[in-house]
């Protein structure tokens, strides 16, 4: 952010929990984006700032694929002229197991397919009282005895180890944050042709691109539109490789 747009960026106590946490102790209620800004938000009420940055993730099963996928939005927010910006980025390259184990498991292959220790894991009870959940663990000693110890209390002895997603403890989805705000980066570098606001960029697409044989509307991208974040101007790019779409994806000539 220093380097592409001269933003000095400085952490901010804030207790961003309430907004909701991985390990299930607080739902999120809002959507990501809206919880992005929340955050950010939050840090410009703590300090008194007008320029606030946050990010949110969300991670989960990928509705295609039978793979994990973490999509990461970086948000951009400016209370005194009252816009906001983001970028997200979505990616499969992210650690987050999950396992259910008693105490006298071997947790070797579980370890490794985690990336433990360099990945933090959360250990909890499986019936899911949430008032033994153990954060942040990155030893095999702590993580054995806390096993142990939460096996003991669990009603049914069995507990769950899992990824601990918060960022400080999961460099895999340190790499996608920062790649969303990489992104976030360029845009805030382009300025609207209009009224010279920072965050000139992609506001949605337009589909529709006729095909080659009856020029038919089909759900193939035609355009990209290009819009402010803060006044109205928006311009339209012609988005598709070609002037036509092949007939496959035509309703019309291929129901
Ligand atoms: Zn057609
Ligand atoms: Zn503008």
């Amino acid at each position: 952010m220093e380097s592409a747009v001269g933003l000095l960026v400085r952490e901010v106590e804030a207790d961003t929990d309430a907004l909701g946490t991985f390990a299930g102790e607080v739902d999120r209620t809002g959507g990501p984006l809206e919880t992005a800004i929340l955050k950010a938000r939050l840090g410009l009420t703590a300090t008194g700032e007008k320029l606030g940055l946050a990010s949110e993730g969300s991670i989960g099963g990928d509705s295609m694929l039978p793979v994990m996928v973490d999509e990461e939005i970086v948000v951009f927010v400016n209370v005194e002229d009252d816009y906001e910006v983001w970028e997200s980025f979505r990616s499969h390259e992210i650690i987050a197991r999950s396992a259910c184990v008693t105490e006298i498991d071997d947790l070797d292959a579980f370890l490794v397919s985690a990336d433990f220790p360099n990945h933090g894991l959360i250990v909890r009870p499986a019936d899911g009282s949430h008032s033994l959940v153990h954060k942040g663990i990155h030893d095999f000693d702590t993580l054995k005895c806390l096993v142990s110890d939460v096996s003991r209390a669990s009603s049914d002895s069995r507990v769950i180890i899992e990824t601990d997603l918060r960022a400080h403890h999961c460099p895999s989805r340190r790499e996608n944050i920062e790649a969303a705000a990489s992104k976030l980066a360029n845009r805030l570098r382009a300025l609207c042709p209009t009224c010279s606001t920072p965050g000139w960029g992609v506001v949605r697409v337009n589909r529709g691109l006729p095909c080659r044989w009856c020029a038919t509307e089909t759900r193939l991208v035609r355009e990209q539109v290009f819009g402010c974040a803060a006044c109205t101007e928006e311009q339209a790019q012609w988005a598709a490789i070609t002037d036509s779409a092949d007939p496959q994806w035509c309703e019309r000539c291929n129901p």
